[in-house]
């Protein structure tokens, strides 16, 4: 199942990146194949709930997901564009990059390993290209008016996070 490019349909985003938030897969996409991380390539078992929301594309712009023995990071929605979060505000929303780690986190823990490859491979490239400081690094709950939410999962620790991102950091 391949997903139609309606760049059309994407909102353009008028704001200069200030924000990234993380997320886990399963806050908007319950696919049963993708709810618990695997080494089988897992973004094309998100693409039938894209579909069903009829969202113009998989509404993050990267996903990091185990392929064999390994974390890959994955771009998903061109990033020039909006995610659409109801629960966020907009001052926030417009300004972000979104980034899921693949499955549910309220049932597992993650490994160091996507700690690692999130930090040095995105997150810490996403802060320096874009003058972005980690205290503007937020978990999806953090900024959601959803009191219920979990995103990214009550075991993803943020603390591991910022010390990864601490340990790649790109200073030259
Ligand atoms: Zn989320």
């Amino acid at each position: 199942m391949k997903l139609p490019i309606r760049q059309s349909r994407l909102h353009i985003r008028k704001t200069r990146p200030k924000y990234i938030v993380i997320h886990q897969t399963t806050c908007q996409y319950p696919a049963p194949d993708a709810k618990i991380d695997s080494p089988k390539f897992q973004v094309p078992a998100l693409i039938g709930n894209v579909l069903e929301k009829k969202q113009a594309d998989i509404n993050y712009h990267f996903i990091i997901d185990k392929i064999k023995d390994d974390y890959q990071i994955i771009t998903c929605k061109p990033f020039v564009t909006i995610c659409e979060f109801p629960d966020i505000s907009n001052d926030i929303n417009d300004a972000a990059f979104h980034v899921a780690v693949m499955g549910s986190y309220d049932f597992k823990i993650p490994e160091i390993r996507l700690y690692e490859i999130l930090a040095y491979r995105l997150l810490n490239p996403l802060l320096k290209a874009f003058h972005i400081i980690p205290t503007r690094i937020y978990l999806h709950y953090e900024v959601s008016d959803n009191k219920e939410e979990t995103c990214p999962g009550s075991f993803f620790n943020k603390g591991k996070m910022i010390s990864m991102i601490k340990r790649f950091i790109i200073t030259k």
